[in-house]
């Protein structure tokens, strides 16, 4: 059984920059050097072109709601004990097609439970923030913000 959330490898080297960034607050992806597209998640190799060469990119950290859901039971143990909570789809404004997954947080962005979700529909406006869930992990959660 599950007793902990699970965690994701931050030291694997496709990802360890995003994480690493995630770590100092900042959503960082690739960006293909040769066709200039980004890409999430990152990968060796460009999808669009096929170059392996690519740099990370710091984004503004604006998103969109692109879809949202509310889990419910049954869910593994460690994730029911968290409920109420919600994820998030957030399309990130500099490219519509790059997804990036998260928790909704509140304000203060210490729970994920019992967030106010009033103005919570699909459109709507987010900033990403870090929750800190180890010394070596910072994941990627979204506030409700009403100016982009
Ligand atoms: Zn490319």
């Amino acid at each position: 059984m599950i007793e902990t959330i699970p965690l994701p490898a931050t030291d694997y080297p496709p990802d360890a920059p995003f994480w690493s960034a995630a770590l100092r607050s900042q959503l960082s992806i690739q960006q293909c050097e040769y066709c200039q597209r980004l890409r999430f998640p990152p990968r060796p190799m460009c999808p669009h072109c096929q170059s392996v060469e690519h740099a990370w990119v710091t984004l503004s950290g604006r998103a969109k709601v692109w879809s949202f859901t509310m889990p419910q039971p049954p869910l593994l143990p460690i994730f029911e004990k968290m409920l109420p909570y919600v994820v998030v789809l957030a399309e990130i404004v500099e490219d519509p097609n790059i997804r990036i997954i998260g928790n909704l947080v509140s304000e203060t962005y210490e729970s994920i439970t019992n967030v106010d979700v009033t103005n919570l529909k699909i459109g709507a406006d987010l900033r990403v923030r870090f929750r800190s869930c180890a010394t070596d992990v910072a994941l990627p959660c979204w506030i409700l913000s009403e100016e982009l």
